[in-house]
């Protein structure tokens, strides 16, 4: 819907839309916030009306599945009628991920989140809910827990690796998010898959090891992945991620060869990492917003790059807030890349000043330069997040981190501001390897 707004603004092209969704242009990312009742209804979630988009000149079908592109004579087909298109743009984003393996995942009050209506309907069975366990402790899973559990809900949250949030930070990281939920009253499991879901009709309860969890109903928060049935059906080329491959410009390719007429975008490509070079997924509406800049530039000027990315992420659980940019030390590991770690613990205000918080910081360096960081702390964060990943992008050193110049309000912040001694820890590291 970026791409087709925009695009009735800066070109006369005549514009299709066609989601299967049965709602359109409204914030996934504040679903959980309605669980968590700091927004008050799903409605505030709308952003546009269909009425808006009818007004501006979208033929916007929703509810309507595509069910073939048909490369060779530019068409689309959905529900028996072709559709001629001069260029066309692929956004079929992800879709949520259930592990096959665990008996009875097809029991009644089992939800995945991805959609407006899941989260309608999660809503709906939480009003009869006293205990929830969710499978999976990445942004989703946490986010939810935090939600759910500030309902007075029994709330477990389960997660297969050793820590929470593994895709996105750091086992030392995660300890102090996981501590916070713990303090909410959310019971957290981590190395563990549930190894059935019991019930007759709906669920009633969770066996992970030899507990078995009563529960009311189980949101499994276990990933998502790209949608690409449709374009790998036509023959567009999927990379080793499960992402469609796409070039600078994200043309898609057929048998190899760029398409000059068909754009991709959103969760459903693959984008390269910075710091690994390798192709990686980026589920983020921040990643998808800007590759739909990068389309409507290409449809109507171009042409625009989309280049390659450090993913920056922040999540808002419960009162902690938790943000990384770049590369993880365990990714790191993963791709034998060497390198010193600079960890701090700070405030979020002057210690006089109330409603101040603990700040942890750690920032990682290879080869001198800055390739990764992570915040966790109540407050300042995205703002944190945001300074280091430019900082990464401009090839930062440890030395010059040190050097920052850094503003000061003791309401806001402490004199000296933690990144600075995060920087120097690492410093002292580098120098006394040498
Ligand atoms: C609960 C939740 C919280 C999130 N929080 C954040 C956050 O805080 N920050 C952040 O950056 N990101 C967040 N995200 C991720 C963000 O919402 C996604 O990255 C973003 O929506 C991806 O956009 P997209 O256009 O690629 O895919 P989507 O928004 O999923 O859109 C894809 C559309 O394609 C449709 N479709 C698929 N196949 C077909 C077909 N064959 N025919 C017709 N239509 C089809 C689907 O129905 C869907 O409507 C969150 C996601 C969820 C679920």
């Amino acid at each position: 819907m970026a791409v087709a707004t925009s695009l009735t603004r800066h070109s006369d092209y005549s514009i299709t839309v066609f989601s299967a969704d049965t709602h359109t242009a409204y914030s996934q990312c504040g679903m959980p916030f309605v669980i968590g009742g700091e927004i008050e209804d799903f409605e505030s979630l709308v952003l546009r009306s269909n009425k808006y988009f009818e007004e501006i000149g979208i033929d916007l079908h929703l509810g309507t599945t595509v069910d073939s592109i048909n490369i060779e004579d530019n068409s689309i087909s959905s529900g028996g009628n072709d559709y001629h298109f001069d260029r066309l743009v692929i956004a079929t984003g992800s879709k949520a991920k259930i592990p096959a393996a665990i008996p009875g995942t097809s029991l009644g009050n089992i939800f995945t989140l991805r959609t407006l209506s899941d989260a309608m309907t999660i809503e709906e069975a939480l009003q009869k809910a006293s205990s929830v366990v969710i499978v999976g402790g990445g942004s989703i899973g946490a986010e939810m827990a935090a939600a759910i559990s500030s309902r007075n809900i029994n709330t477990v949250l389960l997660n297969r690796s050793p820590s929470i949030l593994s895709h996105n930070i750091d086992s030392d990281m995660a300890e102090v998010v996981q501590e916070h939920l713990e303090s909410l009253g959310v019971k957290v499991i981590t190395g563990y898959v549930p190894s059935a879901m019991n019930g007759e009709k709906d669920i009633s309860s969770v066996t992970v090891g030899s507990t078995e969890f009563p529960s009311d109903l189980v949101i499994f928060a276990t990933g998502v992945e790209p949608d690409n049935e449709l374009a790998s059906n036509a023959g567009i080329d999927i990379g080793d991620t499960g992402g469609i491959i796409v070039d600078d410009y994200l043309h898609p390719s057929i048998s190899g060869t760029f398409h000059p007429d068909i754009y991709c975008g959103g969760e459903c490509i693959e984008v390269t990492d910075l710091i690994t070079g390798k192709a990686m997924l980026s589920q983020l509406a921040s990643t998808a917003r800007r590759m739909a800049g990068i389309i409507t530039n290409n449809l109507t000027s171009g042409p625009a790059e989309f280049d390659p990315i450090l993913n920056p992420w922040v999540a808002v659980i419960g009162n902690i807030q938790v943000g990384t940019t770049g590369i993880t030390s365990k990714k790191a590991e993963e791709n034998n890349i060497k390198i010193v770690t600079g960890l701090a613990t700070g405030s979020t205000r002057a210690d006089y000043y109330p409603g101040g918080s603990k700040l942890f910081i750690k920032l990682i360096f290879s080869e001198r330069y800055l390739v990764g960081a992570q915040v966790v702390g109540r407050e300042g964060i995205k703002e944190r997040i945001d300074a280091l990943t430019l900082a990464i992008k401009k090839k930062t050193t440890a030395q010059e981190l040190v050097k920052m110049e850094t503003c000061y309000a003791p309401p806001v912040s402490t004199l000296q501001d933690p990144t600075v001694f995060a920087a120097k820890g690492a410093l002292k590291k580098m120098r006394r390897k040498i």
